[in-house]
């Protein structure tokens, strides 16, 4: 789960990291507020989206008179950000976060993420931050500093130095980059974290450090037990189509083609994926049912698929362990006569209950696509979805 600037900004500045002062805004009014609350100097008005790369799409202004707040306010409001991470569709802008303008001397990127072959947390960090940073670490591989944390000890004052050091900043200056450093590990591990960032971790003219952006994202899977991080969701950011599954319990993660996918088991639903692509086809999601769906289960994967109205084709492949294919055939048929599906459907069934399943299939009397292998069915299905098309 992802969450605003502001909000990661707020939880970093409790385990000490230095943060600019700021607030939000919804409107125009309450903008020019906030930047008088924060005294008469220059502020940045920052689009809050759940992507980075902001600055370069507009979305991140300097202002340095009432005037260029509202304006600036008045044009991000209500508006869709597109950055090149957003996808051409971009994200909704309703909040802003106003904060008083720094004066940048350096800028340092550093991140914290799960490095899964090390099983570690790894810590990233770098001299030229800021919005190249992409194209830096490209061109440039070896000016990236890497430290990995020992889980068994967690981090280190003297890897934070190293960190320090190796950014080459002044000795003054270590000192107060440590603690921010060691402060955003804090975080990370306290609160179930899968990534902080911040770029740029600016030095100032001032000879400070401050997080002047910064990113986090959660474990799904720890939610339950960090309820304060839970509510930070904005779902008016996420894919439309993945909140209306996931909240009903589905594991799904939209796609862009046109051939719906209900599978069971992650593994089988990336093969599936795979095989669709193999076909020359594209997948419009990723669905894992899970294990022992029952025919309602199998129906409410149904209604996820159908909302995306891309899907031209919808592919069932389900190899039943735990499932049952007689359960799952009934929920196929259940769905095509309560949904009135008219495009075309394919069922690769194979595992438990395998005959019960191709019988109710059979003795239905819809026009489902039956397959054998996954190889078969994906080609029916990509065929299905070119002749809809
Ligand atoms: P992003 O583009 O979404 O990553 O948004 P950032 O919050 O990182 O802002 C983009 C860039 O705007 C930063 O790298 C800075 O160079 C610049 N910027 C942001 N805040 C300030 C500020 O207070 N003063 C100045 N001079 N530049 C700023
Ligand atoms: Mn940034």
């Amino acid at each position: 789960m992802d969450i605003h600037e502001y909000q990661a900004k707020e939880l970093l500045s409790k385990f000490g990291v230095p943060i600019p002062r700021g607030g939000l805004a919804y409107s125009p009014e309450q903008a020019t507020y906030r930047a008088s609350e924060l005294g008469s100097g220059p502020v940045v008005v920052k689009a809050q989206i759940h992507s980075g790369a902001r600055g370069k799409a507009g979305g991140i202004k300097l202002c340095k008179s009432e005037q260029e707040i509202e304006d600036a306010a008045e044009s991000l409001l209500g508006r869709k950000l597109v950055t090149h991470q957003t996808g051409p569709g971009g994200k909704l802008v309703s909040r802003l976060y106003i904060e008083e303008a720094t004066n940048i001397d350096k800028e340092i990127y550093l991140g914290f993420v799960m490095d899964r072959a090390s099983e570690r947390i790894m810590v990233v960090a770098s001299a030229a931050g800021g919005m190249d940073i992409e194209e830096i670490s490209a061109k440039k591989p070896d000016t990236i500093i890497r430290v990995s944390v020992d889980p068994a000890v967690g981090m280190q004052q003297f890897q934070a130095r190293e960190i320090a050091f190796g950014l080459g900043v002044d000795p003054e200056i270590v000192n107060k980059l440590v603690p921010a450093v060691m402060g955003c590990y804090r975080a990370f591990r306290d609160l179930d974290a899968t990534m902080v960032e911040i770029n740029p971790l600016v030095i100032t003219k001032e000879k400070s450090v401050v997080a002047l952006d910064a990113k986090m994202s959660f474990d799904e899977n720890a939610l339950f037990r960090r309820p304060h991080i839970a509510e930070l969701r904005d779902k008016s950011q996420e894919d439309p189509r993945e909140t209306y599954a996931n909240d009903r319990g589905l594991s799904y993660v939209g796609l862009d083609g046109d051939i719906g996918c209900v599978v069971n088991g992650a593994g089988l639903a990336m093969a599936t994926l795979d095989m669709i692509k193999l076909a020359g086809g594209e997948p419009a999601n990723f669905l894992d049912i899970g294990g022992g769906a029952s025919p309602e289960r199998v129906t409410k994967s149904f209604r996820a698929v159908l909302r995306d109205k891309n899907v031209k084709a919808i592919l069932v492949n389900v190899f039943a362990g735990i499932n049952r294919c007689d359960w799952v055939a009934k929920g196929v048929v259940d769905s095509i006569k309560e949904l009135k599906i008219t495009m075309p459907v394919v069922v690769r069934l194979a595992g438990t209950n395998v005959e019960e399943g191709r019988k109710i299939i059979e003795h239905s009397g819809l026009s489902v696509i039956s397959a054998d292998t996954l190889a078969e069915a994906a080609k029916k299905a990509v065929a299905a979805a070119k002749n809809a098309a």
